[in-house]
């Protein structure tokens, strides 16, 4: 069987309980990132009525010994509440907290790259920095193989999947379905979604959104896709090579703006910040996944509509190159591009950081010494 013995529970029953009364009293789910910088946690409790700002959601702990954050004997972790959500499992009027993870110090956790990113996007708020990240991931059944896969072989190659319908074609949409809707309920700028080239493989994209609001939207997201395919029996992975061979992998493209790039005649900006990205290639793939760039070696081949990891390049409408200015933005002349590098399971705090450090800030340091 592929599909978890929970997700063949009776759910008439439990939509019965769900939707017993609960009176003024409100449930706050707190969502983190574990030690392992990819994987998140959850944990509910009752507040005694519906918080209507952040300034309402008490802080909170956790057991930071059983997530890899700390010593059973030094374990206690804080939860800071830093972005609220409806909940679109239990429904209104609960909530999903998104999280910052700070140690019995209170400085930052290892895998806390928010709080950094964070003051970097403080520094260059004039700008009004804009991201969009497209989110691609792979449903595995029970048995760590793809979702609907035949047991002892494989689909027909690649081709037919890519924004494809049809049984043969659509693997689990279900699951991207009910996704969607459940971060459009709980206020996610979620902005589209669509099957990718390998079948069981997908995308959804979250999006414009300005500065730290990339990070905090997506990780959420994130945390709905992995709850969604719980429901369902079936695990998303993030993993950037999930099968080998002729099989596309799975990034998480992240497009880049800021005000004068978007403004008439934005291109000469956006090639500016294509140099400045061009000379920090290495010190940007160390970031792109959370283990240095070991994730993405086996991603970017230069195959598969990928770049060598080991080279820079950009190109108007190149799906091989680092960097890609879509058609459209090189014929208005203006608008945003996009870096094809990050991995499907990087941490967006970290990746939208160094492009803001790079293409902002680097600038700025430059032109103040001459
Ligand atoms: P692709 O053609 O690479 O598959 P997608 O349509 O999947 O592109 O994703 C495009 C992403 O670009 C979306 O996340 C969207 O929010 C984002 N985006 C659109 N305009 C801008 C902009 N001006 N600045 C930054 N990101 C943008
Ligand atoms: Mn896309
Ligand atoms: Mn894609
Ligand atoms: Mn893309």
């Amino acid at each position: 069987m592929s599909v978890s013995e929970s997700s063949l529970l009776c759910k008439t029953l439990r939509r019965h309980y769900l939707s017993l009364p609960q009176g003024q009293k409100c449930q706050v789910t707190y969502v983190w990132i574990d030690g392992s910088g990819e994987g998140l946690r959850n944990k509910t409790r009752t507040l005694e009525q519906e918080p209507k700002r952040l300034e309402d959601i008490p802080e909170w702990n956790f057991d930071g010994s059983s997530t890899s954050q700390a010593e059973g004997s030094n374990s206690d972790m804080f939860l800071i509440p830093i972005c609220m959500f409806r909940d679109p499992f239990t429904l209104d009027p609960n909530k999903l907290i998104l999280c910052e993870v700070l140690k019995y110090n209170r400085k930052p956790a290892e895998t806390n790259h928010r709080y950094r990113c964070n003051q970097v996007m403080e520094e260059v708020k004039e700008q009004h920095p804009w991201f969009g990240m497209e989110q691609e991931y792979t449903l595995l059944g029970m048995d760590g193989y793809p979702y609907g896969w035949p047991k002892n072989g494989f689909p027909g190659p690649q081709g037919p999947y890519y924004c494809g319908v049809g049984a043969d074609r659509a693997y689990g949409r279900d699951i991207v379905e009910c996704h969607y809707k459940a971060c459009l309920y709980a206020g996610i700028r979620i902005c589209g979604t669509n099957a990718e080239v390998m079948p069981s493989q997908w995308e959804f994209q979250v999006g414009p959104c300005e500065g730290i609001e990339m990070g905090d939207h997506l990780w959420m997201a994130r945390f709905l896709l992995h709850r969604v395919c719980e429901d369902f029996g079936v695990v998303a992975s993030l993993d950037p090579k999930p099968m080998k061979g002729n099989w596309n992998g799975a990034g998480c493209h992240t497009n880049f703006s800021t005000e004068a790039m978007r403004a008439e005649g934005g291109l000469s900006h956006i090639e500016k910040a294509i140099d400045k990205l061009s000379a920090k290639h290495q010190e940007h793939i160390r970031v792109y996944d959370p283990h240095g760039g070991l994730d993405n070696k086996r991603r970017l081949t230069g195959q598969h509509e990928t770049s060598s990891i080991e080279g820079f390049s950009a190109g108007v409408a190149n799906r091989g190159a680092s960097i890609r200015i879509p058609r459209q933005v090189g014929q208005d002349k203006c608008g945003y591009f996009e870096d094809r590098r990050p991995s499907a399971n990087c941490d967006p705090y970290a990746v939208i950081g160094a492009i803001t450090r790079t293409c902002i800030l680097l600038e700025a340091e430059n032109e103040e010494e001459s």
